[in-house]
């Protein structure tokens, strides 16, 4: 089965919308999204939507929680608290019944699936290094887990050894006999300095894995969250992708 792997979107309905049109012309079997439907940006209701229409199974992530009450906004900052508060009255019934029904975490074929870290899903600790991935692998059913949260690629691979190094090319044939934890980055806010939409295509058949980056119309969002008094800050990071 071939699978169209998105994560974070953040509301950002145009790169969204691309990002599904490029998985449909890559023709993919199923879709599925690791979490963070909304927050930050404008358009929660119409990703929501679009998310239902689209995906074999979306995880929920701690953005998608905190609409909820379900996580403690203290320590979030600024801009995510402002964004979570405005969010919760755009949302209708029944998009909040439906990130109540998100799972945190799902295991199926020979992959596992999370927003946060397999080990304890309801942390949303951040997998950034070997060092954060280390204890995560014994959590893992299969050869890969596919991670969202940090907004910022990374494949981390686990050897026969159970030595653990990070990959640098984001199209690889997964060795079976390795495990891996690899972060899909995001469609909506990008953290790695490319500002283009992030999402991930992998063959659980064949095993192949691959990220893909494409552009967006992203001036249309920026004006939209400046228009819906969303954050300034909020339109800014999307031009530098950070
Ligand atoms: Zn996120």
């Amino acid at each position: 089965m071939r699978y169209g792997l998105i994560s974070d979107i953040h509301a950002n309905l145009e790169a969204l919308e691309t990002v599904l049109s490029c998985l449909s012309k890559a023709k993919v079997d199923e879709i599925i999204c690791l979490g963070d439907i909304i927050g930050y940006g404008p358009d929660p209701e119409k990703c929501i939507e679009l998310v239902r229409e689209n995906t074999l199974l979306t995880i929920a992530g701690n953005h998608d929680h905190a609409l909820l009450g379900l996580i403690d906004t203290r320590f979030f900052n600024q801009f995510a608290k402002k964004s979570v508060e405005w969010t919760r009255v755009q949302l209708s019934e029944s998009s909040i019944e439906y990130l109540h029904s998100l799972p945190l975490i799902d295991k199926r074929e020979n992959f596992t699936l999370v927003h946060a870290s397999p080990a304890r899903p309801e942390a949303w600790s951040y997998i950034l290094s070997v060092d954060d991935a280390s204890d995560n692998f014994a959590y893992i059913q299969g050869v890969a887990c596919f991670v969202g949260h940090s907004h910022v690629p990374i494949i981390l691979e686990k050897n026969n050894d159970n030595k653990v190094s990070v990959k640098r090319n984001f199209e690889l044939e997964l060795d079976q006999d390795k495990q891996y934890i690899i972060n899909i980055g995001s469609v909506g806010q990008p953290r790695d300095l490319d500002p283009r939409a992030a999402y991930a295509i992998f063959d659980s058949d064949s095993c192949e894995f691959e990220l893909k980056r494409v552009r967006y119309d992203m001036s249309i969002t920026q004006k939209k969250i400046i228009e819906r008094g969303l954050p300034a800050y909020l339109a800014e990071r999307l031009s530098s992708g950070q």
